[in-house]
């Protein structure tokens, strides 16, 4: 019979999914309910340039870049728009205001060579995209062309004070429409484009908001948050927290380009209350001894996420650091972010799990061969349903089929159980993804590069554990007969055609990659052999 886990926290109201509404005015009406506008907070910080930008300005932003949008282009809603940009303060500006014109936004990593480029704009046909002036030359030629934000043009129309523009002409948007597509590769193979609705996020901020209201734990109390970004803004974990930070009127600071002294020279000139970060950074402020030089001590709060927070990563950072709090979530592109998290002290103390199921979320635990949903203790794939989720893949009916069931289950891929308090823990991961740093790396992309050099016969790619980086991907190759390759020549074959943070650092060879009788990677027995067995580096 089944097993359905429900949130145990008090059910968030919502506005009705049928009440048209776009992201933007949702955020901009929690917005005004806050002090933010009249107060004149600073809404947005770049930490590089120390340039602030106040909420009022924030808004007028919004409002001129979308009336000159609307007034001087042909873009519209349901049209697509990729966007290259590193995290700056243009970007909640821009992705602001193309929501509002119900354009849908597709971020993505402004490292991303050429080649994945033109996959991505082959999978989600952008009419226009909005880059730096570093990045703008690998994008391809697009059909309102691609809007340089970093030029004098682009600020003179974000900054200009006078109503020259016409006034803009409102559009309606369901929440049912696409707001963004963010990247991933789910459970099998390449990227994929996710599909995720204004009512997605609403749903997800609206939730995050409620809460905070809810439980005045202590944690979150500060006065005035201030938190910096470590997180990129096209991953959906740095995408939604800074839509929530904005609809709460807090302080954001960002970082174009990260370094960890830069990011503790921000937290000490910034007071930071609080930062959203990847477990790595975590160990990296428990292994680091540069944060002695600084003072760090206006941090409250770190929420993790994105992967795996070891129990002993978490408790050798409260030995270092025990006026920090650390919460962790968990969550999926393809969940809208976050689908369990901590909230309070109390939670915070229960290190190796992940939280609890985010309000109006429901979960099952499924025994991955039999079907079986199980009972709190009980290991199994973890699946989740609720407003958050993902409509789908673009263009990629098979896949969204074999990931969300026709009763709107999510199945994530991820080994997991739930103990009797309702914490979820996560085991393993049972889907092909390496995640190095929190960044997804496919394996099925790797493969398909290794496959194409002419030495090589056969290859697979898997998760090899790394202390800095959680996971790095390794490759196994089958050399070519009377080929000599070496594993510095395969990592720089891969090297020059992927993101960085996709690179192979690990290679060993193999006389044959072992499958299953239908094909398949044997994966795990692949890991297995690079745990017991040295390997060249
Ligand atoms: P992404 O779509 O990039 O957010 O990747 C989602 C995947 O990252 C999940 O399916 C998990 O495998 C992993 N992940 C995210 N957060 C956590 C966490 N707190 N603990 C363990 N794994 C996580």
């Amino acid at each position: 019979h089944s097993r359905t886990f429900h949130s145990l926290r008090p059910i968030a109201p919502l506005p009705p999914p049928s009440e048209p509404l776009s992201l933007t005015d949702y955020a901009l009406s929690l917005l005004s309910t806050t002090t933010a506008v009249s107060n004149n907070t600073t809404a947005l910080i770049d930490a590089a340039t120390d340039h602030h930008l106040t909420y009022p300005t924030f808004l007028r932003q919004i409002k001129s870049l979308s009336s000159f949008l609307q007034s001087h282009t042909t873009l519209s809603k349901g049209h697509v728009a990729l966007i290259l940009i590193p995290s700056s303060i243009h970007v909640p500006v821009l992705y602001f205001s193309l929501l509002s014109l119900g354009v849908t936004i597709a971020p993505a990593n402004p490292l991303s060579s050429p080649s994945e480029l033109s996959h991505l704009v082959h999978l989600i046909n952008p009419v226009i995209a909005f880059s730096t002036s570093s990045t703008a030359t690998k994008i391809p030629k697009l059909p309102l062309g691609t809007v340089i934000t970093d030029s004098p043009s682009f600020l003179s129309v974000i900054n200009s004070t006078t109503d020259t523009h016409t006034e803009l002409r409102p559009v309606v948007t369901s929440q049912s429409d696409t707001a963004a597509i963010l990247f991933s590769s789910g459970t099998t193979g390449r990227v994929k484009g996710v599909l995720l609705t204004h009512g997605n996020f609403i749903a997800l901020i609206g939730g995050f908001c409620f809460m905070k209201h809810a439980y005045d734990d202590g944690i979150e109390d500060e006065p005035h948050p201030v938190s910096l970004f470590p997180l990129p803004l096209f991953h959906v974990f740095g995408f939604f927290m800074m839509v929530r930070a904005l609809a709460m009127g807090e302080t954001l600071v960002l970082m174009q380009r990260f370094d960890f002294e830069g990011m503790l020279k921000a937290v000490e000139k910034y007071r930071i209350t609080y930062m959203p970060v990847s477990p790595p950074l975590i160990t990296a402020f428990t292994k680091s001894e540069l944060v002695k030089k600084y003072d760090i001590s206006s941090i409250r709060l770190l929420g993790s996420g994105g992967a795996p927070l070891g129990k002993e990563v978490a408790e050798s950072f409260k030995a270092k650091f025990p006026n920090v709090e650390i919460v962790q979530g968990y969550g999926l592109t393809e969940s809208g972010g976050g689908a369990a998290r901590m909230i309070g002290f109390d939670e915070a103390k229960r290190h190796g799990s992940v939280g609890r199921l985010a309000e109006n979320m429901e979960a099952k635990i499924v025994d991955p061969v039999t079907g079986e949903a199980l009972s709190p203790g009980q290991k199994g794939e973890l699946w989740l349903r609720g407003p958050t989720i993902m409509k789908g893949y673009v263009g990629d009916d098979k896949a969204t089929v074999e990931t969300l069931d026709s009763e709107g289950w999510l199945k994530t891929g991820d080994l997991c159980y739930f103990d009797s308090d309702g914490y979820l823990f996560i085991v393993d991961r049972l889907k092909e993804l390496i995640k190095y740093k929190a960044y997804q790396v496919p394996p099925a992309e790797l493969e398909h590069i290794l496959h194409t050099n002419p030495e090589i016969a056969d290859a697979a790619v898997v998760p090899y554990p790394d202390e800095d980086a959680g996971q790095i991907p390794m490759a196994f190759v089958v050399r070519k007969p009377g080929s000599n390759i070496t594993a510095a020549q395969v990592m720089d074959y891969v090297a020059k055609q992927v993101t960085p943070y996709k690179k192979i650092r690990r290679v060993s060879f193999i006389n044959s990659i072992p499958k299953s009788p239908a094909g398949k990677i044997l994966r795990r027995e692949l890991v297995d052999i690079a745990l017991t067995s040295g390997s060249s580096k």
